[in-house]
């Protein structure tokens, strides 16, 4: 008797998996076949950290005051000052400005602490690589991400 309890309560189940599994069959998908599809990441969403250029001058942003690298909480940002000033804005500017994204924690301090709004966690998030050292970023790599972005 036990038996016959045991296989109808499994073929019980079966039909209701079946059942949920039917459900869901003729609906919208809510998964996506990444990476040949991808999400539209809020335009506020914390990614990547990037460096911004100033429109008119064509120049960065940064004036390598070093105010974000002081309050990086995981030391993940490095700058050299250049030694003197930019020609065309006559202030001063990185001569090296390199972010370790393998180390960062898009905590956005330095977004917060920039005076000068040059620092900014962009809407990109895919930087997946297979050697750490590419996850260091260099001034030109952080400039280029930045591009478009205010
Ligand atoms: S987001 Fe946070 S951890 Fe990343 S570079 Fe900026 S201050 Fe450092
Ligand atoms: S990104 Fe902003 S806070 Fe950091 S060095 Fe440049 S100007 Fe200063």
């Amino acid at each position: 008797m036990e038996i016959v309890k045991k296989t109808a309560s499994g073929f019980y189940n079966l039909l209701l998996g079946m059942k949920t599994t039917l459900g869901f069959l003729f609906t919208h998908a809510i998964t996506l076949q990444y990476p040949k599809e991808r999400w539209p990441m809020p335009e506020r969403s914390r990614g990547v950290t990037a460096l911004l250029t100033d429109e008119k001058t064509n120049r960065l942003k940064c004036t390598a005051c070093r105010i974000c690298e002081k309050n990086c909480p995981t030391q993940a940002i490095k700058i050299i000052p250049a030694e003197g000033k930019d020609e065309v804005t006559k202030k001063r500017y990185p001569e090296e400005f390199k972010i370790n994204q393998g180390i960062c924690i898009f905590c956005g301090i330095c977004q917060e602490v920039c005076p000068f709004g040059a620092i900014k966690l962009v809407n990109k998030y895919e930087f997946s690589v297979y050697e750490k050292k590419k996850l260091v970023y260099d001034k030109n790599r952080l400039a280029e991400i930045g591009q478009g972005y205010k």
